[in-house]
């Protein structure tokens, strides 16, 4: 059997599977654009778990498209706080206010109209399309390419867009009429629930054993990826500025890393407790004690932050912050996880 002919057999033999044994997951519960549309932008580079609460809190506060178009950006953060890589929420935003004016406010049901919206790629662009839509259009993320390159043996890099393109274009070539959102789900579910990335897959379990070219221990060697560059490390210096039940928390800049969000101030290195003290006194925040030095590591995709965080206890509030207490903080600021962990601290 070539590689296409075992691809040809992944219908029929994953839909009753994927009938038996589907996740029952929130947006899962219907086929709305808007529903399926915020899942998969949610679920990029974050796990199910994770994003169910966002999920619920985010439909709860914004159940429509004209909703999400109409909602300020401090809201939009706010609700997306901890979920990381805030330039999607920014993305959803920019795509439902297009969708208001270009398309009168209904989601597009054309594959090259979505990947048209601002953030949808290909993968988002062939999940809706499929699971919404009904079109033929595989949603290639890195479950399915696994999933496919151990089928079929396929030793070529998944990293290399001809190889996806390669893919996807195989996957479409199998799509089953009138199924196509069950078997782009379907997919996915394999991917993520039995032919798993880090250790030993469910071959066990999987509908496709007796076909597939890796279920004797060569899925150890798939699927072949580009080797990923290490992080770059930062040092930084965190300052919990409080004055009475007040904490500095500023604006970062509109571009970069967590653009627009909220902050505690910091700078660039390590500096010791003297260096620390003097830093606040510039700011003109009158520190009088140092009560805690806290050290706390963040990874980003690219970058690893080391931080160290000092609480100074202070006697002014000096402009250039906003001065918030605890309740403000946790209500109508939107702080990255790089720095809210050290939002509690006491
Ligand atoms: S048999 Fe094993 S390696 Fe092959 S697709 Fe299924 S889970 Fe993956």
């Amino acid at each position: 059997m070539d590689a296409q002919e075992i691809l040809a057999q992944l219908p029929e033999r994953l839909l009753p599977w994927f009938a038996a044994h589907a996740r029952d997951l929130p947006w899962r519960a219907d086929r709305e654009p808007y529903h399926v549309w915020l899942s998969e932008i949610m679920l990029q580079q974050t796990r199910v778990e994770a994003v169910k609460g966002y999920y619920a809190r985010f439909l709860a506060a914004l159940p429509s498209i004209a909703a999400l178009a109409a909602a300020q950006p401090d809201t939009l953060t706010k609700l997306w706080e901890g979920l990381g890589y805030y330039s999607r929420v920014r993305a959803l935003h920019a795509a439902a206010q297009q969708i208001m004016a270009a398309h009168g406010g209904v989601f597009p049901s054309d594959y090259a109209a979505i990947r048209a919206l601002p953030g949808v790629g290909d993968y988002t662009a062939g999940a809706i399309a499929s699971i919404c839509f009904d079109r033929p259009t595989p949603a290639v993320d890195g479950n399915v390419l696994r999933v496919v390159a151990r089928l079929t043996g396929d030793m070529r890099c998944v990293d290399d867009e001809k190889t996806k393109r390669a893919h996807r274009a195989a996957l479409a070539a199998v799509y089953p009429a009138g199924q196509c959102g069950l078997f782009t789900q379907a997919l996915m579910e394999l991917g993520a629930t039995v032919c798993l990335p880090n250790g030993a897959p469910g071959c066990d379990q999987c509908p496709m054993r007796d076909l597939c070219r890796s279920a004797d221990g060569g899925w150890k060697r798939l699927p072949v990826r580009r080797e990923k560059k290490p992080r770059r490390r930062e040092e930084l210096t965190v300052f919990l500025l409080r004055c009475g039940e007040q904490t500095a928390v500023r604006r970062r800049p509109g571009t970069g890393l967590l653009a627009g969000l909220w902050e505690f101030p910091n700078v660039p290195g390590h500096l010791s407790a003297q260096e620390a003290i003097a830093q606040a006194e510039t700011w003109g925040a009158q520190p009088h004690a140092l009560e805690q030095v806290l050290h706390r590591t963040h990874m980003f995709t690219h970058v690893e932050w080391d931080m160290r965080c000092c609480l100074l206890r202070c006697g002014a509030t000096p402009e250039g912050f906003i001065w918030a207490d605890a309740a403000e903080l946790a209500r109508a600021y939107a702080l990255p996880t790089a720095f809210r962990m050290f939002r509690d601290i006491e």
